[in-house]
């Protein structure tokens, strides 16, 4: 989606809507998030602030994002809040008086007059994922021996061969003989 700032001048624009499950894919990106279940509720203010816009959201709703130790697909309750400063694009000729302060501006966004939503809401949604994301807090991960999920599998490598751990270091004997 996309806004024209032109219609905002004159004040507030507050936007209800809901993403259905195309919207992910459109964007392109695809790797840790493997999509969205619907609807992903979406609410954003917009308005002026001096030479600036504020841009208020937050999106209700869950997505689908990979184990990082199991590697399968899991649901995560998506439940943000956000608030993102954006300015115009400076012409060319200004750019020396821009101020540090500037840097905390996401003027990405912006091309010419239109703020480009979908960017928003898509980096949003990335900054929900904590460095580790797990499908469970005791997810068991894969067998290190034969790659099994042993969340669904009861692999025989832990009886055969003992602890991964000792394992590794047996391994390593064996390689240096
Ligand atoms: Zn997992
Ligand atoms: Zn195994």
């Amino acid at each position: 989606m996309i806004i024209d700032l032109r219609k905002l001048s004159t004040g507030s624009r507050s936007l209800k809507f809901e993403l259905d499950e195309d919207w992910w894919n459109s964007v392109g990106e695809q790797d840790l998030i493997l999509g969205i279940d619907t609807p992903v509720q979406v609410h954003i203010d917009i308005y002026p602030a001096g030479d600036k816009y504020v841009l208020d959201g937050a999106l209700s709703g869950r997505i689908q994002v990979l184990c990082d130790r199991c590697l399968e697909s899991y649901h995560r309750e998506l439940k943000t809040s956000f608030r993102v400063f954006l300015s115009l694009p400076l012409p060319q000729t200004q750019e020396d008086d821009m101020e540090l302060a500037e840097e905390d501006l996401d003027v990405d966004f912006i091309r010419g007059d239109e703020i480009d939503l979908d960017g928003i809401i898509h980096e949003q949604i990335y900054l929900t994922i904590p460095m580790k994301s797990l499908c469970s807090e005791d997810c068991l991960g894969l067998c290190p021996k034969c790659g099994a999920n042993l969340n669904t599998t009861d692999c025989q490598c832990d009886k055969e061969q003992g602890h991964p751990a000792f394992l590794k270091l047996k391994n390593l004997k064996i390689e240096g003989d």
